[in-house]
């Protein structure tokens, strides 16, 4: 494209308050919190800071309209055709929602377009087409009976996500939800409100009926433990960290909510010396700097077999080298800055702890340039397994290499942890490749390549990485009560 140098226009804001009932509303209390551009520190927007009240608000009208039933019975079909309708509206606006994106979180703008709108509307649409296609069974049972059951939506769901792929995750969330006929009250992540606002509007114009979908932007520990706590929810839906997760589950208990939890990881990456060198070099580094590390099922355990592990290294910091660090609007843009303060601090005393537990730090180690949250592209290796770089979290573009040496050792070593989100394995024997796959105690394997994510197919989390699987089939059980009825004959 002729433009794709250019960096793009700066989006308009539009959406900053509670969407309840079918209506914009600022917080009861009054309040505004500021979202600002990671990029510059700079203010963006003052959202209504939703709490309690407006959470209240926001289930009574997501109770009010699953009771009603208009879109809990409504005709599936029907439901599907608004679903995709959704979805067209968000392809009309790609540009607009990709810079609105970037903006926001700091992320790349050929990121937001080529990965967070296009796995957006895919799954959206995926769920649109599974509208109709929710059904119960025929069961044979003893005795002169006909039993059949029923799947129902399970009610008002409550739906957590956080600010790493803010858009991505509202797909993820309302697309089963609202497939199976739920009805829906969301609070987006506070650092990254704006898209999941925008995207509200686009529901209503689409012709989901009000009270299907409410936000309430807000802080976790006020809006968001509201709603997990709130009585007229039937279902918490979550992704964030496995601390969250844990108060949540918690809390959810109390009134024995249903619970799907999408948390952190520690996810290995294994590469074996017979691999195609240079697809694992750049697999690993997409599966650890995509997003400038944001992502919880990041490679950032990276085991590399003796044999092969001086000649990866140099091509790791080959890449590292020439990344491009910038402006998130700019179409060439690489690697973006850290979502927040927050975030950055975190990752510069995990970087400070590598080289202080005695890693050797070959590329990065600290900020880039002096204004926004940017951390530069940084390596380790002589990473030992019981270090924290290697153990805990990062959340940013910091790779940690460990040596294995054969494949007995190697299972051992990559479930030895409490995450189990991910794995992955490059090889070119592909009977090693399958067998190691089936030790790994994670929720996704991947074999010769990274961070392939399809609508279709399952994600989530064994172990501490979480309960319970998004996308595909299976997170339509998410959504959905079975419900059996027995007829005498
Ligand atoms: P991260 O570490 O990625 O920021 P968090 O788990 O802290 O992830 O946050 C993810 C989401 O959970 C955000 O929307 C946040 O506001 C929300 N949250 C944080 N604390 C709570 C809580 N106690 N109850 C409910 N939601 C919470």
């Amino acid at each position: 494209m002729a433009t794709a140098t250019k960096p793009v226009a700066r989006p308009k804001i539009q959406q900053t308050e509670c969407f309840i009932g079918g209506r914009w509303t600022p917080a009861q209390s009054g309040k505004t919190f500021e979202t600002h551009n990671p990029a510059t520190e700079e203010l963006i927007a003052r959202v209504a800071e939703g709490d309690a009240a407006d959470i209240d608000a926001a289930v009574k009208a997501a109770r009010k309209q699953f009771d009603g039933g208009e879109w809990s019975r409504m005709d599936a079909r029907d439901r599907g055709k608004l679903i995709y309708k959704l979805a067209d509206l968000i392809e009309s606006e790609l540009d607009e929602l990709a810079a609105l994106e970037s903006l926001d979180n700091g992320k790349p703008i050929r990121d937001s377009r080529a990965a967070d709108l296009p796995l957006t509307i895919d799954a959206l649409r995926y769920y649109a087409g599974y509208a109709d296609k929710i059904h119960g069974q025929t069961i044979p049972v003893r005795g002169p009976y006909f039993t059949y059951t029923r799947k129902e939506p399970v009610g008002v769901v409550g739906q957590i996500i956080p600010w790493n792929f803010p858009m991505l995750m509202v797909a993820w969330k309302w697309g089963p939800a609202l497939a199976t006929g739920c009805t829906i009250v969301m609070k987006p992540a506070e650092q990254t409100p704006l898209t999941c606002l925008r995207m509200a509007r686009l529901a209503q114009k689409a012709g989901i009926p009000d009270g299907v979908i409410n936000v309430v932007p807000g802080y976790g520990p006020s809006a968001g433990a509201a709603l997990v706590k709130h009585p007229g929810v039937d279902k918490v839906a979550f992704t964030g960290s496995t601390e969250v997760g844990k108060i949540i589950m918690r809390d959810a208990a109390a009134s024995m909510k249903r619970v799907t939890l999408e948390l952190g990881g520690k996810s290995p990456n294994i590469v074996f010396e017979d691999c195609d060198l240079n697809a694992a070099v750049a697999g690993a580094h997409f599966g650890l700097y995509f997003n400038q590390g944001q992502c919880c099922c990041a490679g950032s355990r990276l085991f590399v077999q003796e044999k092969i592990h001086d000649k990866f290294v140099e091509q790791i910091m080959a890449i590292n080298k020439s990344r491009k660090l910038g402006d998130p609007l700019d179409p060439e843009t690489e690697q973006g800055p850290q979502v927040n303060k927050e975030q950055f601090d975190k990752i510069l005393g995990y970087i400070e702890s590598g080289k202080q537990q005695g890693a050797q730090c070959l590329t990065g180690g600290g900020r880039h340039g002096d204004k926004g949250f940017y951390v530069q592209p940084t390596l380790f290796t002589g990473v030992k397994d019981e270090m924290k770089i290697a153990q805990e979290e990062i959340f940013g573009p910091v790779m940690s290499i460990l040596k294995f040496k054969d494949l007995d050792e190697i299972a051992a070593r990559a479930n030895n942890t409490d995450y189990g989100l991910a794995a992955a394995i490059w090889t070119r024997d592909i009977g090693k490749a399958h067998s190691l796959a089936a030790k790994l105690r994670a929720g996704t394997v991947w074999i010769n390549c990274y961070d392939v994510f399809d609508a279709a197919a399952p994600f989530g989390g064994f172990k501490q990485s979480g309960l319970g699987r998004e996308l595909g089939e299976a997170a339509l059980s998410n959504y959905t009560e079975h419900k059996t009825v027995t007829v005498a004959l």
